[in-house]
C-alpha cells in the first residue's frame, strides 16, 4: 500500500509542482492535489487563518483543510531561501507553524526547511529531510530527486518558450499540446505579481482569460529568462533580497525597457508588505517609459464586477491611445 502525500494547490504549487510530484512518486508515494481554489476553500481558509495574513496565505489554509482528511502526509515545506543571499517573504517563512497552530487534526506534516541562503547544500538537506519519511536510503532519495529534476527541467523549458505556467502544468499533466489562437502581432500586456496571485484563476477572477478574450497576448515574470532578470534587477540602487521580488523587478524592467509591451497590470494582495515597495519601482519605470500601468489589489472581499470594469477601462484606454493619441501618455 502506498502512502498518500497531499500537496495544496496554492502558493509554491505553480513553481514546483512537477518537481515535487515526480519526487514523491519515485519514492513510492501517491500524490493528492487539492482542488482548484473555489468558494468553499476560500471560506475555510479565511475562517481558519489569522486575520492579519494576506489572501494567498489564507487561501493556502483552505487547501490544507480540504486535504487533511484524505492523506497520510501533508507537504508544507518551510521555504526560507531558494537562492544564495536571498530570502522569501516573512509571511510564508512560518507557514508550517502557522498551519499547525491554526488547523486542527492534521496528518503528519512534512515540513523540511529549504534554506539556500548560505549555499546549495541547504537543498540537499531539504531533499534528505523530505525523503527520509519514505526510505532511510540516501542514494534512493537522491536518485528520486535526480529523476524528478529532469522532469522539472522540461516544465521550465515550456515556460521559457513562452507558455504560461498554468498552461505548462496542463501540458505536463496531460501530455497534450495547447494551441494558441492569438496572432503574434496583437498587443501584449505584462501581468506582474507573485505567481500565486497571477495563476490562481479563482482569486484573480480569470484575469488571463479575460485579457486574452480581447485579442491581447499576456506575458508574466516566470516567462523571462533568469539571466535577464538578474541583469535588469541589478539596475536599481539597492539589491532586492526577496527572490520573487527580484523576478518581479527584473522581468518588468526588461519588458518596459525599449517598450516591449503595450501595458502592464500589477496584481497584488491587499496588505502585502513586499508589494508595497515593488509596486512603486515598477510604476515609476512604467511612467519613465510611457507605458500604461494599472494596479489591481485583491482580497477576499474583491468583487468580480469591479475587476471587470477596471480591466475593460484599461484595455479601452490603450486601444484609444494607440488609435488617436500617437502613444502619448495621459500624463504628457
Ligand atoms: S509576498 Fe505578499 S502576498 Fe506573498 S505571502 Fe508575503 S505578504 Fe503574502
Amino acid at each position: 500500500m502506498s502512502f498518500k502525500v497531499g500537496i495544496p494547490q496554492s502558493l509554491f504549487f505553480y513553481d514546483y509542482y512537477p518537481l515535487w510530484k515526480e519526487f514523491f512518486n519515485e519514492l513510492g508515494a501517491e500524490v493528492v492535489v487539492s482542488s482548484k481554489t473555489n468558494k468553499s476553500i476560500l471560506n475555510d481558509g479565511v475562517s481558519s487563518c489569522v486575520d492579519e495574513a494576506c489572501l494567498p496565505v489564507k487561501v493556502y489554509h483552505g487547501h490544507v483543510m480540504e486535504l487533511k482528511n484524505k492523506v497520510d502526509y501533508l507537504f508544507i515545506p518551510k521555504i526560507i531561501s531558494i537562492h544564495k543571499r536571498e530570502y522569501g517573504c516573512p509571511k510564508y517563512l512560518g507557514l508550517p507553524e502557522m498551519v499547525k497552530n491554526s488547523v486542527k487534526d492534521l496528518p503528519v506534516c512534512i515540513d523540511a526547511n529549504v534554506n539556500l541562503f548560505k549555499s546549495n547544500l541547504g537543498l540537499f538537506e531539504a531533499i534528505k529531510e523530505t525523503g527520509k519519511y519514505f526510505t532511510p536510503s540516501f542514494s534512493k532519495i537522491m536518485k528520486a530527486y535526480n529523476i524528478a529534476s529532469n522532469h522539472y527541467q522540461k516544465y521550465r523549458k515550456l515556460i521559457n518558450k513562452g507558455v504560461i505556467p498554468i498552461e505548462a502544468l496542463k501540458i505536463y499533466n496531460s501530455d497534450t499540446k495547447l494551441i494558441r489562437s492569438i496572432d503574434d502581432n496583437s498587443p501584449m500586456f505584462m501581468l506582474v505579481g507573485h505567481p500565486y496571485n497571477l495563476y490562481d484563476e479563482y482569486i484573480n477572477m480569470n484575469l488571463i482569460k479575460k485579457i486574452r478574450n480581447n485579442g491581447i497576448r499576456v506575458i508574466t515574470p516566470e516567462m523571462v529568462d533568469d539571466y535577464k532578470v538578474d541583469y535588469y534587477s541589478s539596475k536599481i540602487p539597492k539589491r532586492i533580497f526577496w527572490s520573487f521580488g527580484k523576478r518581479i523587478i527584473g522581468s518588468s524592467f526588461y519588458l518596459l525597457d525599449g517598450k516591449k509591451i503595450d501595458g502592464i497590470i500589477y496584481v497584488s494582495s491587499f496588505g502585502c508588505g513586499v508589494d508595497s515597495i515593488l509596486i512603486d519601482f515598477v510604476q515609476r519605470k512604467a511612467r519613465d517609459e510611457g507605458i500604461p500601468f494599472t494596479l489591481l489589489t485583491i482580497d477576499e472581499h474583491t468583487g468580480e464586477a469591479g475587476i471587470n470594469t477596471r480591466i475593460e477601462a484599461f484595455m479601452d484606454m490603450i486601444r484609444r491611445r494607440k488609435k488617436n493619441e500617437n502613444n502619448i501618455p495621459t500624463y504628457g
